[in-house]
C-alpha cells in the first residue's frame, strides 16, 4: 500500500496536503523527480536550481526526521515513475496541482494518461484556492477566502522507513548546467521562509504600504517572500494565517502602539490574493504564455524587432539610470520590487517597442521568483495586450526622481555613475560636459546615452495602441476577457493629490 507523494513546487513539510493524506493511507515514499528538459529551458537560469536544490537538502533532512528521507530521481517523469513502480510497487500517486507553464503542464497531462493506462489512483490536490475546470468567476474570491482560512493540514509525526536508494542531488555542473553567477540571490529552503514571514510581520513590515515602491527601501520592508512562495518552500496559507494571527494580535494593543501594521497586514493579504487571482488566468488560459489576450494586438510589435534595443535593456546599457541599475540589480540578486518591475517591462514594451514573448525569458530568469501565473498575465497587463486595462507608460526619468531621490539605489548598481553628483543622476546625458570630462563620466563614452527618447516613444505607442484599442472587434474580445478572467472588484480611487504618479501597486489588477 504505498504512497507516492510527488513534490514539485512544494518542498516543504508544513501544510502539505498530498503528504498528510498519503500518510494516512500507508507508507510513504516522497520523490522530486529532477527533470533536466525543465532545469535547461529557457524561462530557467541557474540561480533556480540553486535554490531549489538548497530547498531538497532541507526538505530531505526534514522527512528523514519523521522516518523516511525524501527520494531523488534524474529523468523525464514517466520514465522516473515506471523504474520505481518495479522497484517498488506504490498503489497511489499524489501531488498538488500545479498551474505552471506549458512544459509543466504537458509533462503533467502525460503522467495522468500514463497512470490512467496501468490503472495507478493519481490524486492531484487544488492549492492556492485556484480552480481547475469550469470556473464562475463570480464566485472566486469567496472560494479563495474558504481555502485560505481552511485549517493549516498537519504534519505526519512519523513516516515508515523504505528500503530503497535516495539517490543523490546533482550538482549545477552533473545537470550540465552554466555555473550560477546570481551572486547575491536569497537562500532557499523551508526554515528560510518561514523566517522571512516572521521578520516581515514583527519587525521589517511596518512601512510596506508606503514604500514597498521604492527599490531601496523595498529591499528591507516587501516581504521578500516571493521566491519561496514560488517553489512551495512557504505555503500561501501559512503566510496568509500567520498574518491575520498578527493582525488579530493589534486588538491588544492602545491605538497609539498600532503604528503602520494595521495597513501593512491588509496590502500584503490583498497581494496574496493577487498572487492567486493571477495564476487563476494562466490555470483557465494557458495560452496566455504564447499569445497575446485580446488577438488584434497581434498586429503591433510583431516584425520590428531591434536586436540593439533588446540587447541594451538586456544587459543594463540603455543610458537611462533607473532602468539599468534594475537590470543589473535583477542580473546580480533576482529581485526587484513590482514598481520597478512594471518599469521595465513598460520600457521594453512602449519606448523599445519589442514584444512581451521577445523578452519574457530574459525576466523570467532573472526572477527567482519566477512564477508562470503571475509572470506571463503581468507581462501581458504591463505590454497593453489584455485590452481591458488602462495604458500604463511609465517615465524611467519621473520614477528614478520619485523612488530613488537621492540616486542611491542608481549608484549601487551603475558604479560607472558613482561620482555623478546628484543634481545630474538621474539624467546624466544632461551633465554639462565639461563636467563629465572632470568626473570622467563622459556619456556616450563610460556610460550611453539615452538609446531612445522617452517622451517620443511615449507618444508613437500612444498612437500606435490607441487605434487598435478603438476596434469593435477589440472592444468585443476585452469584454470577453472580463468576463472570464477580470477582478470582480471595483478599482480602488488613488488618492486626488498622487494622481499624476502612477499608483498602480494599489490597485486590483485584471
Ligand atoms: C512583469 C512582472 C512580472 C512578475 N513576475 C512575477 C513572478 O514571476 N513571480 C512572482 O512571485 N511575482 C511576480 N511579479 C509580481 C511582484 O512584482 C512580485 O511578486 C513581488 O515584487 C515579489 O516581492 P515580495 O515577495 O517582496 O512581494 P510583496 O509585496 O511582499 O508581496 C507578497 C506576495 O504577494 C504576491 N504578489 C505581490 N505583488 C503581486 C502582484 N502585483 N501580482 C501578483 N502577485 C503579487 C507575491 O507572491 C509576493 O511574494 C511580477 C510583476 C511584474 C510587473
Amino acid at each position: 500500500m504505498t504512497q507516492l507523494v510527488w513534490f514539485k513546487r512544494d518542498l516543504r513539510i508544513h501544510d502539505h496536503t498530498p503528504l498528510f493524506e498519503a500518510a494516512a493511507r500507508g507508507p510513504v515514499l516522497p520523490l522530486y523527480i529532477v527533470e533536466p528538459n525543465l532545469l535547461q529551458s529557457a524561462s530557467m537560469h541557474p540561480a533556480h536550481w540553486t535554490f531549489i536544490r538548497a530547498s531538497l537538502i532541507e526538505l530531505r533532512d526534514h522527512l528523514a526526521r519523521l522516518g523516511q528521507p525524501l527520494i531523488v530521481r534524474v529523468g523525464e517523469a514517466i520514465t522516473v515513475f515506471k523504474a520505481l513502480q518495479e522497484a517498488i510497487a506504490f498503489t497511489h500517486l499524489w501531488a498538488y496541482e500545479e498551474s505552471g507553464n506549458g512544459l509543466t503542464y504537458a509533462r503533467d497531462r502525460a503522467v495522468r494518461r500514463w497512470a490512467r493506462s496501468v490503472g495507478l489512483p493519481f490524486t492531484e490536490i487544488p492549492q492556492n484556492g485556484i480552480i481547475r475546470g469550469r470556473l464562475d468567476r463570480d464566485q472566486w474570491s469567496s472560494h479563495w477566502e474558504a481555502a485560505m482560512n481552511a485549517a493549516i493540514t498537519p504534519t505526519p509525526d512519523v513516516l515508515p522507513t523504505i528500503d530503497l536508494p535516495i539517490g543523490a542531488i546533482p550538482t549545477h555542473a552533473e545537470l550540465q548546467l552554466a555555473p550560477d553567477e546570481m551572486s547575491k540571490a536569497q537562500p532557499g529552503g523551508e526554515a528560510a521562509g518561514l523566517r522571512l514571514l516572521r521578520s516581515f510581520l514583527h519587525e521589517r513590515g511596518e512601512t510596506y504600504t508606503r514604500a514597498m515602491s521604492s527599490p531601496l527601501e523595498g529591499w528591507w520592508t516587501c516581504s521578500r517572500l516571493s521566491p519561496y512562495l514560488a517553489w512551495g518552500t512557504l505555503s500561501a496559507r501559512r503566510a496568509y494565517q500567520d498574518t491575520l494571527g498578527a493582525q488579530a494580535a493589534l486588538a491588544a494593543l492602545p491605538q497609539a502602539a498600532l503604528g503602520r501594521w494595521p495597513s501593512a497586514y491588509r496590502s500584503f493579504t490583498e497581494r496574496l490574493a493577487w498572487r492567486s487571482h493571477f495564476m487563476q488566468k494562466l490555470e483557465t488560459e494557458p495560452r496566455l504564455e504564447f499569445e497575446n489576450l485580446v488577438t488584434t494586438y497581434d498586429r503591433v510589435r510583431v516584425g520590428e524587432f531591434n536586436v540593439g534595443r533588446f540587447n541594451a535593456w538586456e544587459h543594463g546599457q540603455t543610458g537611462y539610470p533607473m532602468i539599468d541599475a534594475c537590470m543589473r540589480c535583477l542580473a546580480q540578486t533576482g529581485w526587484i520590487n513590482f514598481r520597478m518591475r512594471a518599469m521595465l517591462v513598460s520600457f521594453a514594451a512602449y519606448d523599445l517597442w519589442l514584444h512581451w514573448r521577445d523578452f519574457a525569458h530574459v525576466l523570467s530568469q532573472r526572477f527567482l521568483d519566477y512564477e508562470p501565473g503571475i509572470h506571463y498575465p503581468q507581462l501581458q497587463m504591463q505590454s497593453g495586450t489584455t485590452g481591458i486595462n488602462a495604458l500604463r507608460i511609465y517615465n524611467p526619468t519621473k520614477q528614478a526622481i520619485d523612488q530613488d531621490p537621492n540616486g542611491d539605489f542608481i549608484r549601487k548598481f551603475v558604479p560607472e555613475l558613482a561620482s555623478v553628483p546628484t543634481t545630474w543622476i538621474h539624467t546624466p546625458w544632461l551633465m554639462p560636459s565639461d563636467l563629465q570630462r572632470r568626473l570622467g563620466v563622459r556619456i556616450g563614452r563610460e556610460y550611453p546615452a539615452p538609446i531612445v527618447d522617452h517622451d517620443r516613444q511615449y507618444t508613437l505607442a500612444r498612437e500606435k495602441l490607441g487605434v487598435i484599442r478603438q476596434l469593435p472587434e477589440t472592444r468585443l474580445q476585452a469584454n470577453a476577457v472580463q468576463e472570464r478572467l477580470g477582478s470582480r472588484r471595483k478599482p480602488r480611487r488613488a488618492p486626488r493629490s498622487r494622481k499624476s504618479s502612477i499608483s498602480q501597486d494599489q490597485l486590483p489588477l485584471f
